[in-house]
Formats: C-alpha cells, structure tokens, sequence
C-alpha cells in the first residue's frame, strides 16, 4: 500500500488535545458510560433569541450568498462602533475583518504578520493552538511562565527578558484559556510601549471579555489604539459573548494595512465568514441592552458554578488552585497526586480520571504546564457537584492502599 505524502508542515503538528478528550468522553458516554464533562470549552447556554432570530430571518430573507471577503460593512460598521462606544477610540470599518471565529483570526493575524527566523512571545500556560499558529507561520513561539501563587499573571518584565531581537511579536489573551487570568493595565501598557520600541505586534485575544468575575473591569490593548495603532491587533469573536460557538463569527480590529493583508489572505483560503451568522452578529452588536442582559444572565451563573468548584477543587487534599478571575475554567495543580496514583504526568491522570471516575478533563500538558488539569465550569451545578465528589473520591484512593 502506497502511502499520501505529507508535508513536514503537516506531520509535525499535533492534534487539538482538547478536541480529543471531547472525543473520548464523547465515545465513553455513547457506549452507555455515565461520563461527567468538565473537558468541554463552550458555554452551554443557547444564542440569545433574539439573535437566533435575525439568522433565521436572513435565511428566511435569501441572504445566503458570498458577502465582502472582510465582512458585510454593516457588521464591520457595528464592530467599530461597539469598540467606539466601550474605549472611545477612532476605530472605522477598515480597522475590522470579520473572520470565522476568534481562532481564524489569530490564525491570518499569525500569517501576515509572522515569517521563519521570527520568535514570538506567549505567556505559559497558553491556548492549546497558539504555539501551532506561530509555528505554522514559520516563526518560533517562545514560552514565558506564570506562576499559580501569581493567579497566574503576565508580567511584562518576564517576556521582556526573554525576548531577543528576533521577536517581533506577543500575543496575549485575557482573561486567559485555561488560567483564567486577568492582565493588570500597567503590564499591558508596558508590553504596547515595548511593542512600539521594537516595532513588534501585539496580537491581544479577548473572547472572553465579557466573562470577568467580581465585578473586576477588562483591560483591553483597544485603549491604547490612539497612539500605537500600527502595533495592536485584538481579536474578538461572539462564540462566548452571545454563545454562538458553532456559528463561526469573530473578528480582527487592526491597522488598515493588516486588515488588507488578512484580507487578501483570507480571499484565498475561505472567503467571508458565514452570510447567516454575520447578519446574526450584526443583531448581537446592534443592541447592546439585550446583549448587556443576556451576559448577567451567563456570568452570574458562571460566578456561582466557579465558587462552587474551586471550593469543591481546595477541599480535595493534594489539589492547588486559586479563583480564576475571568473566563470559566478552573485550572488546578494536581501534581501531587501523581506520585499516589502513579501517573507520569497529567495526559495518564486524565485518562485515568476519565476511564477510572468517569470525569472528563483536559490535561494541563496541552496548555503547557504538565502540573495542571483544567476543569471547565460551562456545565450545569448538578455535573459541576457530581464531579467535584467523583474526583474527591477517586483521589482519596491511592495505587497502593487500594
Ligand atoms: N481564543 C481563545 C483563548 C479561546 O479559548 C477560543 C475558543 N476556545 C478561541 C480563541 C476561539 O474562539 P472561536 O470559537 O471564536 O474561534
């Protein structure tokens, strides 16, 4: 048998791990297996109504055909109104693009702005695709820590130190996938002056900025759009704002000469996203009132569900965490659980967790940090509670006492 060729690029990448956990649990739970998911990375409430609406309606009104490659400009429009209207800065339809989702963003934003030789920054831990975005670019991601005892935060300093002249880029996404992290505004301002030194981009990922905890506000790198609009890229989806993950829609807000290039770049590759869900969005951000209503809805719910299971997660002797404080996943320490149960690292205690306790989670090691299990909380609290005791009681059984 004669097998395809594949390219080097091809080969080397890994699979999404938090893609093949949601497999996994998903077989488990189809072959009868009572699996509680607290692997999944989506809210699991539905599109506000009068969203879903305005996506039937445009079917219902024929608007089924290839929209502008950068987006509809009524969408366009709305998405620089509604960064107008939250940081008050001059942002106009050629600073947007409308993508297929914040992961398609970042992905274009990597390859018009990314080449090899080029080393680019990411905090660790990270979102599972970002070093393969940079890598796919031809740069090399470089990894910056942050620490649990931090809440896990950036620090400018850090990544300054590690940087070298071959850095021409950062990207840093707040709140953090899967830490939860919130960036301080000092240490944001400090990466876009340094940014602006270098003449490096820096790529700020905000789907979740909807989704922080207390009552804490977001610092967005939008604020600094008036003086260094040559060196800020957000992206920005409605996936978790409005949860509308499968309707694809995201966005990138840049200078005009990166959104042509992303532009041009994604005229080759998909074209506009989704006609139906662009008219979707364009309802999402045409009505802030609504919008505001239904995310009280989702963050009161999620504040609840995280207090909930980072009690439930402190109480279980061996396990560290601290409150995340946005987003909705609780990243704990379980290292020390490794030696009872005599697992290597946390891919073995995740597929033990599952097969053992029937408890989906995602292993730290996708994210980079081999110490941590992240725990998502867009579940219900009754999974949340069944989960929380199955973990209790399979880590209190270690390998040797039974
Ligand atoms: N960035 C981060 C940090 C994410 O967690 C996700 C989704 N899990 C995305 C981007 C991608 O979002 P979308 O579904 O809009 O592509």
């Amino acid at each position: 048998m004669t097998r395809p060729r594949l390219s080097r690029r091809a080969a080397a990448l890994a699979p999404s791990s938090t893609a093949a956990v949601a497999r996994k649990a998903k077989a488990l739970a189809a072959q009868g297996v009572d699996v509680v998911d607290l692997g999944l990375g989506e809210p699991d409430f539905a599109t506000p109504e009068f969203v879903a609406r305005a996506g039937i309606a445009a079917i219902e009104e024929g608007r089924t055909r290839y929209t502008d490659v950068a987006g509809e400009p009524a969408l366009r429009d709305a998405i620089a109104a509604k960064y107008r209207r939250d940081y008050g800065v001059p942002i106009s339809r050629e600073n947007v693009l409308v993508t297929a989702g914040a992961k398609q963003a970042v992905f274009n934003a990597c390859q018009v702005l990314f080449e090899p030789g080029d080393e680019v920054a990411l905090y660790c831990p990270f979102w599972v695709s970002f070093p393969e975005m940079v890598r796919l670019s031809g740069a090399t991601p470089v990894l910056v820590p942050t620490e649990l005892e931090m809440h896990w935060k950036p620090i400018a300093s850090d990544l300054i130190e590690r940087a070298s002249d071959r850095t021409r880029g950062i990207i840093v996404n707040s709140p953090n996938n899967p830490t939860g992290a919130v960036i301080e505004p000092e240490e944001l301002e400090n990466l876009v002056d340094w940014c602006e030194a270098r003449s490096a981009s820096l790529i700020f990922d905000e789907t979740y900025d909807r989704f922080l905890y207390g009552g804490r506000p977001h610092a967005s790198a939008v604020s600094f759009w008036e003086e260094h609009p040559g060196r800020i890229v957000i992206t920005g989806a409605a996936s978790k704002t409005w949860a509308m993950t499968g309707w694809r829609l995201g966005w990138v807000i840049g200078s005009r000469e990166v959104v042509d290039a992303m532009s041009s770049y994604q005229s080759h590759s998909t074209s506009n996203a989704s006609s139906i869900s662009q008219r979707a969005a364009l309802a999402a951000l045409s009505d802030p009132e609504r919008t505001d209503e239904a995310v009280a809805v989702m963050l009161a719910e999620y504040e609840r569900r995280r207090d909930r299971i980072v009690a439930g997660l402190a109480g279980i002797p061996g396990v560290r965490i601290l409150p995340p404080e946005g987003a909705f996943y609780a990243f704990a320490d379980v290292s020390e659980l490794y030696g009872p149960k005599e697992v290597a690292g946390s891919s073995e205690f995740c597929e033990r967790l599952l097969t053992e306790a029937g408890v989906a989670a995602v292993p730290g090691e996708a994210f980079g940090e081999d110490d941590c299990v992240r725990f998502s909380f867009a579940t219900s609290l009754p999974a949340i509670e069944e989960g929380i005791r199955r973990l209790h009681a399979w880590a209190s059984v270690s390998v040797h006492t039974g």
